[in-house]
């Protein structure tokens, strides 16, 4: 008999560690609340139109790599990515941006032309991103968070004071131009927090986006869960969608198995990709292992007002990825974490894949979403979505000289009440909980719980953090656990 693991969730970090687990030789099921798999990671389909419901930006291909190779895959073997090239154009104002090309190179000269002798500053700043990349990648999240020491290394040691400066500071050491100030910490948002709250070390982020570049999987990021889906199912994962959890069966402080529709599945060991404060939820209290006040009082990442948005024509003067940093970032920054509420003057981020995508929009047509990052847990109404649509396209006309309200052949929205019932998630997060200092590696809430044996949880809440990357790294340091802490039955 085959030791048994039940997953919970079918995100990036539940399917990643289904098919590490599964070809450890465990027999894997996974159970997601959902009618389709993928999590955050889902995709809306519509008269047409493809478009990816969470993550859009493909960063650190190495990564990917490094999962599939695992299984002896490539990412071709499954996908056709292509490097984004622009990789996104930032707007401070009407018809005035700047484009971010896909090479270091093309970007320093961009650098140069806005602040003269920026450039220099820049190669310096991305030579530094990157040795802290490699360090990062190499040595510090393949960690499982279990102890400080896993932190500390000869190379961490030479960079100590980058855990206690932060990456605002860092970046205004060096450079002096509003502009290319936020286009420096713009990577960092990636992580959840402010950049006046992001140790420096984070800079890694600079490294992946301007050394290693944007990348776009052709058909959208779906694809890469339909990769994993069928890797999985190579290696004899189950899984079983429309399955909600509703309990995780603990006999003597040990995890046996879940219930789902009143139907009791057995395991010898449950691993949740689900969120973690909804995971404890589905314990008696005193198997609880952090408090309501634990999670009240963590840095969470912001949630989001989202649309995806059918044009009846092809749009201008914007590409696959375009921000919107008209506005004073520091003011909207506040409305999220220091006074949670809906900002007067949002940043925005917009994507149109369609742009270098055919297969996502019909034959002259746009697919866009917009994204506006909110504080979580904010009252969320269809008044306010509707405010806020009007709120982004009018700035959006104005500022790329177009008329796009009339061609909206439909909207879809997506905000904090459709994170909460779609996944689960704590106060309607959109990405987990941020890369602070304080909440960084051995910080975390733990991959293995310590009140129940057996019980393992991964994905954005845990080690390492939020993103896709971080999810597939998340899904194999928690099978790594199981396995060591639950030998195989044979
Ligand atoms: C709008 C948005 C934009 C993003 N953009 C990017 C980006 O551009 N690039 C990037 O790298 N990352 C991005 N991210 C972050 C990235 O998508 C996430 O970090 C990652 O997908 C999280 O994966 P996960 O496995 O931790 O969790 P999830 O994807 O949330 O998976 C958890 C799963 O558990 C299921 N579940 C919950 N409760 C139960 C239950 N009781 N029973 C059964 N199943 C349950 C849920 O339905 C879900 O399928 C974005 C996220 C969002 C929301």
């Amino acid at each position: 008999m085959k030791t048994t693991v039940n997953i919970i969730g079918s995100g990036f970090s539940s399917l990643a560690s289904a098919c590490y687990l599964a070809k450890a030789g465990y027999e894997v099921t996974i159970f997601e609340k959902n009618k389709t798999i993928g999590g955050r990671a889902r995709q809306l389909q519509t008269q047409g139109f493809t478009f990816d419901i969470g993550p859009t930006w493909y960063w650190m291909p190495d990564v990917f790599e490094r999962f599939f190779s695992d299984f002896n895959k490539k990412p071709s073997d499954y996908y056709t990515l292509e490097k984004l090239n622009p990789a996104y154009s930032v707007y401070f104002g009407k018809d005035d941006f700047i484009t971010i090309e896909d090479t270091l190179e093309k970007i320093i000269i961009a650098f140069e032309k806005e602040e003269p002798g920026s450039s220099k500053k820049l190669k310096t700043f991305i030579e530094q991103a990157k040795h802290n990349y490699d360090i990062a990648i190499k040595d510090l999240v393949y960690n499982p968070g279990v102890s400080p020491l896993e932190l500390i290394t000869p190379a961490t040691i030479k960079k100590i004071n980058q855990f206690f400066s932060t990456i605002k500071k860092d970046v205004r050491k060096s450079f002096k131009n509003d502009r290319l100030v936020k286009i420096l910490e713009f990577p960092v948002l990636f992580l959840g927090a402010k950049p006046s709250d992001t140790p420096s070390f984070y800079s890694f982020m600079n490294y992946a986006d301007f050394g290693l570049g944007t990348f776009h999987p052709k058909k959208g990021m779906y694809q890469v869960i339909l990769a994993i889906e069928k890797l999985a199912k190579s290696l004899g994962v189950i899984i079983k969608t429309e399955n909600s959890v509703d309990r995780i069966i603990v006999n003597n402080k040990k995890a046996i198995g879940i219930e789902s529709k009143g139907t009791k599945y057995y395991s010898d060991v449950v691993v949740s990709g689900a969120d973690y404060h909804h995971t404890e939820t589905l314990l008696d209290k005193s198997l609880r292992q952090y408090t309501e006040s634990y999670w009240q009082k963590k840095t969470f990442a912001p949630s989001s007002l989202l649309f995806y948005v059918g044009f009846d024509k092809k749009l201008k003067n914007v590409n696959h990825h375009t921000l919107f940093f008209d506005v004073d970032f520091d003011v909207h920054a506040k409305a999220i974490y220091d006074h949670p509420k809906w900002p007067e003057n949002p940043l925005f981020y917009a994507s149109f894949p369609s742009i270098t995508d055919e297969h996502v929009a019909p034959e002259g047509k746009e697919a866009g979403i917009f994204l506006i990052p909110l504080a979580p847990g904010l009252e969320d109404t269809p008044e306010l979505r509707a405010t806020y649509f009007n709120k982004i396209i009018k700035r959006f006309e104005e500022l790329t000289s177009q008329n796009v309200k009339d061609h909206v052949i439909f909207k879809e929205s997506f905000c904090i009440n459709d994170f909460i019932k779609d996944y689960n998630s704590y106060k309607g997060n959109a990405y987990g909980m941020a890369n602070t200092l304080l909440q960084t590696a051995f910080l975390r809430p733990k991959l293995k719980s310590k009140k129940v044996d057996n019980l393992f949880f991964t994905g954005q809440l845990t080690v390492p953090g939020p993103g896709v990357p971080p999810s597939l790294i998340s899904g194999k340091l928690v099978a790594d656990l199981v396995t060591k802490h639950h030998k195989l039955l044979v």
